[in-house]
C-alpha cells in the first residue's frame, strides 16, 4: 500500500529504484544471466530536477527521456554537474530534431523509417559523434504507433547498414497495452538474432522481468521509479 499524503518529491525515491533493482536482479538470477548484461534506463519524461536529483543521488546515471526538447530543456546542467549521466531517446525522432538528437542522446532507440536514417547518417557524420541506435518495431502492427513492421524489418536493418552506412545495436518494441507482451519480446529477439543484433531494449515498469527473460538488455523503466506521470 501506498502511504498516505506521500510527499511529491520523496514518496517513491528512492525506494522505487530500489525496488526495481530487486526486481531485476530476481529476473536475471532466475533467467541465469549475469545481472551485468542488463542496462536500467530510468524513464525520467515529465518529471523535472527535483524528481531527477534524489535518483542521480542514488548512483543512477543512465536516464531516458522520450522528447527532444525536454531533454534539452532538462538535461545540459545535469549532464555537466554529474559526471558519467548518460541520456537515451526512447521516443519518436523527427528529421528536423536529428541535430539536436545527436548532439545530446547517447542512444536513439526509435529508428524507424528512411528519412531518420538519412538525418541521422548525416549529423552521425558532421558531428562526429556516435549514438548507439535501436530500429523500433511495431509487432503489434497498431496503425496508430511508430515502428517497423516485423515483415519488412530485415530489409529495413539492411538499409540501414548498406544504404545508409549506419551501425545498428539493436531492436526496441512497446507491446500492445492489452497484449500479453511476451510473444512481442519473443519476436523482437528472434528479428534480432537473425539480423546478428546483440542489444534488446524492451520492457516497461510492468512488464520488465518478462523482458528480462526473453533477453533484453535494456530496460525503460519511468513510473515504478518516479510514480505515476
Ligand atoms: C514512458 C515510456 C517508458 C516507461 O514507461 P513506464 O510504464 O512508466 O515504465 C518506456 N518506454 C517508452 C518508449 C516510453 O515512452
Amino acid at each position: 500500500m501506498a502511504p498516505e499524503n506521500p510527499s511529491p518529491i520523496t514518496a517513491h525515491l528512492p525506494s522505487g529504484l530500489a525496488t526495481v533493482e530487486q526486481d531485476i536482479a530476481r529476473a536475471c538470477k532466475e533467467a541465469r544471466r549475469d545481472r551485468t548484461s542488463v542496462s536500467l534506463i530510468a524513464v525520467s519524461k515529465t518529471f523535472g530536477a527535483d524528481a531527477i536529483l534524489p535518483v542521480i543521488d542514488a548512483g543512477q546515471r543512465l536516464f531516458g527521456e522520450n522528447r527532444v526538447q525536454e531533454a534539452k530543456a532538462k538535461w545540459p546542467g545535469l549532464i555537466s554537474a554529474y559526471p558519467g549521466i548518460a541520456l537515451h531517446l526512447i521516443g519518436p525522432l523527427q528529421s528536423n530534431k536529428a541535430r539536436e538528437a545527436v548532439a545530446l542522446f547517447d542512444a536513439i532507440h526509435s529508428v524507424d523509417r528512411p528519412s531518420i536514417c538519412e538525418a541521422l547518417a548525416k549529423e552521425i557524420g558532421s558531428q562526429k559523434r556516435k549514438p548507439q541506435l535501436f530500429v523500433q518495431l511495431n509487432t503489434g502492427e497498431e496503425p496508430q504507433k511508430a515502428g517497423v513492421a516485423p515483415g519488412d524489418a530485415d530489409g529495413f536493418i539492411a538499409a540501414c547498414r548498406e544504404k545508409y552506412g549506419l551501425e545498428i545495436s539493436g531492436l526496441m518494441c512497446i507491446p500492445p497495452l492489452n497484449d500479453a507482451p511476451a510473444p512481442h519480446f519473443a519476436l523482437t529477439a528472434k528479428i534480432a538474432a537473425r539480423n546478428g543484433l546483440p542489444n534488446l531494449s524492451m520492457g516497461m515498469s510492468a512488464d520488465f522481468a518478462i523482458a528480462i527473460a526473453f533477453g533484453a538488455t535494456h530496460v525503460r523503466v519511468g513510473s515504478a521509479i518516479f510514480g505515476h506521470r
